[in-house]
């Protein structure tokens, strides 16, 4: 049996960014730059002013008293010199006249008539912003492979970009099965349960930047699940769930195989989720999930949201990993590393964690409550008090609250 690790970089060996499209600036939010942003210009143009006040030669200011001889906002430029003894009033975001070097800011003058006096002695060079002080023409600003986050996208405004290329979405087809399963909006029936993990995996998807495409419910037939399995090879990549254990009526993976798939392998060492297979059919990666809530979810995490990320051109893929003091007694009997949903939570600085109780992997709800996977290593006995490994999900509890 593969071990999590092994069974990631198997499948994500086989992931290959996806083409880029043009988008404008603001689509390119959250999304992922194929080249680099290089610089066209200095920004700031020009030294300025970052003060509202005055501005002058620091060397031709003697006695604290300079002459006011004209007025500067931003947007516009003095051409006209600025004689010794002199000063401009000058607003924030100013070109700096060339004559001057200083600005005083208004505060620290006492304004007579026509004249101002300093109140404090001001520094040669004081409350300018330089010509390039942010960013110099040809700096590679934002490099190829970089997340664009909202100062991203304001850098890029600012160097004159208006659209630009990005890896493009990842469309995910999403496809059920199994012969119990009634779409939402219908009453249970005996036998029957509501299909709750396309609903789960989608919305996964769209938390990972993918665009989901839903196929429904396939039948338990051979015939009926390759059939949506072919439906679904239009989009990027294909995740299923159900149907994929040695039951009678499990029939992903012959449907896979049917097509002409190879199915890579098809267990992996963890619990919840073992039964797990990953193809890539016409160049297509597969993932067939096990049928349970949790377990789909949980295997999503793992092994579909990299994928997804990875093919979205992102570097970064995993969730973040922490050390976590265990606040109960834990026991992993099984031979199996188990991935316990916690809820973990922070105190004087140090992670904590609990578990959500039940784990069957039937247990939706020990999702909802929980926002990381602690790592139970085969056959261990933890004590409270233990160091943990845990897989954060959400970050969202260290968040201040109102
Ligand atoms: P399977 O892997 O097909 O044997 O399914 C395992 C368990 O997961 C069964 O109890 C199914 O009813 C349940 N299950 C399978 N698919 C879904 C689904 N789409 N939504 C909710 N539960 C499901
Ligand atoms: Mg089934």
């Amino acid at each position: 049996m593969l071990s999590i690790d092994e069974a990631q970089r198997m499948i994500l060996t086989k992931i290959t960014p996806l083409e880029t499209e043009k988008v404008s600036l603001f689509h390119g939010l959250n999304r992922v730059t194929p080249e680099n942003h290089v610089a066209p210009w200095d920004i700031p143009p020009a030294d300025n002013s970052a003060m509202d006040g005055y501005a002058f030669a620091h060397a031709s200011c003697s006695g604290g008293r300079l002459r006011v001889c004209g007025f500067l906002p931003a947007g516009e430029e003095r051409l006209a010199p600025v004689p010794p003894g002199e000063a401009v009033k000058i607003m924030t975001g100013a070109p700096l006249p060339l004559d001057c070097d200083t600005v005083v800011p208004v505060e620290d003058v006492e304004e007579e008539s026509e004249q101002i006096r300093l109140t404090h002695p001001v520094k040669a060079g004081s409350h300018v912003r330089g010509r390039g002080e942010d960013i110099r023409r040809g700096d590679v600003v934002i490099p190829a492979g970089s997340l664009l986050r909202p100062q991203e996208i304001g850098m890029l405004s600012a160097m004159g970009t208006t659209s630009l290329a990005v890896f493009r979405r990842a469309r995910v087809a999403i496809l059920s099965t199994g012969d119990e399963l009634l779409e939402p909006g219908s009453t249970p029936a005996p036998g029957k349960i509501i299909n709750s993990n396309s609903y789960s995996l989608a919305a996964q998807v769209l938390d990972a930047g993918g665009d989901p495409l839903l196929l429904g419910i396939a039948a338990d037939t051979l015939d009926a699940t390759a059939e949506k399995i072919r439906a679904g090879l239009n989009a990027d990549m294909l995740v299923i769930t159900g149907g994929v254990s040695v039951g009678d009526r499990d029939f992903v993976k012959a449907a896979i195989e049917a097509l002409g798939g190879e199915v890579t392998f098809w267990k992996v060492n963890m619990k919840p989720g073992k039964p797990l297979a990953f193809a890539m059919l016409q160049g297509k990666p597969v993932f067939a999930l096990p049928g349970n809530p949790v377990a789909a979810m949980v295997s999503f995490e793992l092994f579909v949201r990299p994928s997804i990320l990875k093919a979205m051109g992102n570097r970064r893929v995993f969730r973040p990993r922490i050390r976590a003091i265990l606040r109960e007694a834990a026991t992993n009997r099984g031979p199996r590393p188990h991935l316990v949903r916690g809820i973990v939570s922070l105190h004087d600085h140090s992670y904590h964690v609990s578990t959500t109780g039940d784990q069957s992997s039937g247990r939706l709800s020990s999702m909802i409550q929980g926002n990381g996977l602690i790592s139970l290593q085969p056959e261990a006995r933890y004590q409270a008090g233990d160091e943990v490994e845990v897989l954060l999900l959400d970050r969202g509890f260290e968040m201040g609250a109102l």
